[in-house]
């Protein structure tokens, strides 16, 4: 199933061996550190899927060949949301406080939480439109354009891993 990678024992991870950056589709790979490993997990302990030759895994991790810009790019980008996250929130929570006596204690509640979920729903957006303007795929569309980690997800595979 799993043909296109070396294991790596060491790491214990599936490395591509694929040389083509899957992100911008026209670099080449010139290091290993650069690749995107995207773990998953076997939700059904009892089930654990045989991938590689007899072994058996519960978890795996699967590189996406990646080069040294497209790292650069998705790193920064991160960076950058993050940042804008951090000044614009903690504004937000401070009007909230400010005008507590006129919310109420319901709505302010509801404005904390929906904050909060602003903010890291907002910071991710943020992220993929950072990528975006590079013209190179954001890690969620490489996770989901990779026909090995789709194929073992329809094997039973998740991208979560599974709560205890
Ligand atoms: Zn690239």
């Amino acid at each position: 199933m799993i043909n296109n990678y070396i294991f790596n024992e060491y790491e214990k991870r599936f490395e591509p061996k694929e040389t083509t950056c899957a992100y911008c589709e026209e670099s080449q790979i010139k290091n290993m550190k650069d690749t995107h490993f995207v773990a998953l997990y076997v939700t059904d302990d009892r089930t654990n899927l045989i991938v590689y030759r007899s072994v058996k895994y519960s978890t795996l991790l699967i590189g996406i060949p990646r080069c040294a810009s497209c790292r650069e790019i998705h790193d920064k980008s991160v960076v950058k949301s993050r940042l804008i996250t951090w000044m614009i929130v903690p504004v937000l929570m401070g009007l909230l406080f400010y005008y507590i006596s006129v919310l109420g204690v319901f709505l302010f509640i509801a404005g904390f939480f929906a904050i909060v979920t602003g903010g890291f729903y907002g910071s991710h957006k943020l992220t993929q439109f950072f990528v975006a303007k590079e013209n190179i795929y954001n890690l969620q569309d490489g996770t989901d354009n990779d026909r090995v980690i789709q194929n073992l997800i329809l094997d039973g595979w998740s991208l979560n891993q599974p709560s205890a």
